[in-house]
């Protein structure tokens, strides 16, 4: 959905979403570029449809990037470039709410960065990154990478970074972690922002500890502890 603000980073489970995942050329936003979108629907926790296509770069793919993805130069020399697939995830995904690992930082800024150029829009679906998610549930893990977190819900890691098989390994642990969030000693930790719907972090202040919201300063809200 285009619209002329991005909507809200949600740091909460929701029933029905769509989570959606990149491949691309690279880590940089600024320079990379896409080479495959995948994306799963679900509605009331149940998969109703999915999404996926190689994309055209219309660059020479790096060749440390065809090792991580297996995506190479020959697959998507017949891909629709970015234009089309972005417009066809647009269809894909309404108005629902975007899901996936390290979004906020890393595929939000591609598909932004994109749509801006293509229609002077970019998307204004909320969205909800996984990673934020995963960092308050299971504070005692060390490493969040997805593989990680698919490891500790022993979900299997098979087709590992191609982006319909990351987008599968996702929806099974934004499940997971909607679950982590209803447990009483999770709740403990986690509030979530009636302003913004971002997560309240507990800070230290001069006259003690209180809830902050984690969108600060975008956001200001506070409340006792
Ligand atoms: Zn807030």
């Amino acid at each position: 959905m285009l619209g002329n603000t991005q909507g809200r980073k949600l740091d909460r489970y929701v029933p029905d979403y769509v989570v959606f995942d990149l491949e691309t050329t690279g880590v940089s936003y600024m320079t990379d570029r896409v080479v495959e979108i995948s994306a799963i629907k679900v509605r009331g926790k149940k998969i109703v449809d999915e999404f996926s296509t190689l994309v055209n770069p219309e660059m020479k793919i790096p060749l440390r990037a065809s090792k991580v993805n297996h995506i190479y130069d020959d697959m998507v020399k017949d891909a629709p470039v970015f234009e089309k697939a972005l417009a066809d995830f647009d269809v894909f995904i309404e108005d629902m709410a975007l899901v996936g690992h390290n979004i906020h930082t890393f595929d939000m800024k591609f598909i932004q960065r994109d749509a801006k150029m293509y229609w002077g829009k970019i998307f204004a679906n909320d969205y909800i990154d996984t990673l934020v998610l995963a960092r308050q549930c299971l504070p005692q893990l060390s490493n969040y990478k997805l593989t990680d977190l698919a490891a500790h819900y022993r979900i299997a890691v098979d087709g590992a970074h191609r982006a319909l098989a990351d987008c599968g390994m996702n929806q099974k642990v934004f499940e997971r972690l909607g679950e982590a969030l209803k447990s009483p000693a999770v709740k403990k930790n986690v509030k979530t922002c009636p302003r913004c719907g971002q997560m309240l972090v507990r800070r230290k202040g001069k006259f003690g500890e209180f809830w902050g919201c984690s969108g600060y300063p975008g956001c200001r809200y506070t409340e006792n502890v």
